[in-house]
């Protein structure tokens, strides 16, 4: 392999950088030139790509974002601009693609991959951590700090005012930042996709909080299809039960910032993985890491299965926070 091309789709996660770094430099060992692609598929259809040498990569692995850019590219979406795309990766002599992003750029690459004979490899970069195949991936660690940064603050407050506070996260249809964020702020409740709980369920909860002698509460959101659903969830515990209550909604803040040392090392080691997995012939897999060994995916299991929250995070949570 002589040429491979890398780009970042979908939603931006700490620790992209990270990876392509590490994806250049492997590569670059190796002798293998390295074509990054703007914009994500929208730029691969475009043709806008440069190559990336050592020094492009330089003083990038503490940056969030990603140095190429991303975008949601519905023509991707049709085998006409999925056509466009495998005509410029022949033209330009690629051989092998890096995808970084989460399940919609892997039902992307997986069509990609069986429409051509290219070899295409996939890295999980998303904070919500919703891939299967992988134990987290890139961006995880990152946006859990910052929720929990942002729960410990408002705890802050919460008792100065003996309040009840809800704090929506992100994590589009999964628990996983609410899960992790929330046992890690020590927060009186989680209201999770994985884990339904009726409005009545959730006051009978509060007021037995609150009649055990406690003064202030945290209740964390995963955020749904609707992001802003705290408001209603609050809204309907007043009328219901009579508890007054703020709520904040953390949005894009969870997707940028420095990576954390995890996600960095994660990052590099999956970097790495993806241009070994293409040397060694595993075109149409995704690489991870679970228990700690790096893994290959198929990539079409990574979006078709389900991953699950760890039974034992589950019940962590229901003891800590009686
Ligand atoms: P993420 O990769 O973070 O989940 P998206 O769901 O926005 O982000 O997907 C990123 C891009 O992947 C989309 O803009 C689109 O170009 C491509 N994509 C998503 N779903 C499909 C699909 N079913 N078929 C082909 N391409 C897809």
């Amino acid at each position: 392999m002589r040429k491979i091309g890398i780009l970042t789709s979908g939603g931006d996660a700490p620790g992209m950088n990270a990876c392509i770094r590490a994806a250049v430099r492997i590569s670059l060992s190796h002798k293998i030139e390295m074509i990054g692609i703007k914009w994500g598929f929208a730029g691969l259809i475009r043709g806008d790509m440069e190559p990336l040498d050592r020094r492009v990569v330089t003083n990038i692995i503490h940056q969030g974002g990603t140095i190429l850019g991303t975008a949601r590219c519905p023509e991707f979406q049709t085998e006409e601009g999925r056509a466009l795309a495998i005509d410029i990766l022949k033209r330009s002599g690629i051989e092998g693609l890096i995808l970084i992003g989460g399940d919609g750029t892997f039902r992307g690459g997986t069509l990609l991959s069986k429409e051509c004979d290219l070899s295409v490899i996939g890295v999980p970069g998303t904070i919500d951590n919703d891939v299967f195949g992988t134990d987290y991936t890139i961006g995880f660690d990152t946006a859990i700090n910052t929720a929990l940064n942002a729960i410990d603050h408002i705890r802050d407050t919460a008792t100065a005012h003996d309040r009840l506070f809800f704090v929506e996260v992100m994590g589009r249809h999964t628990g996983f930042i609410a899960m992790e964020s929330g046992i890690a702020g020590g927060v009186e409740e989680l209201l999770i996709p994985e884990i339904p709980m009726s409005i009545e369920d959730l006051c009978l909860r509060l007021e037995r909080n609150f009649r055990g002698g406690k003064k202030s509460a945290i209740v964390v959101v995963a955020e749904t299809e609707q992001p802003g659903d705290s408001f209603r969830i609050s809204k309907e515990i007043k009328d219901k039960a009579g508890f007054d209550s703020r709520d904040c909604i953390l949005g894009h803040i969870q997707r940028g910032g420095s990576p954390t040392a995890r996600d960095r090392v994660l990052a590099s080691k999956l970097g790495a993985g993806a241009v070994r997995g293409l040397l060694e012939g595993k075109g149409g897999t995704m690489v991870g890491e679970i228990k700690g060994e790096i893994a290959y995916t198929l990539l079409k299991d990574t979006w078709e299965k389900k991953k699950r929250l760890h039974p034992d995070l589950e019940n962590l949570a229901k003891i800590m926070s009686d």
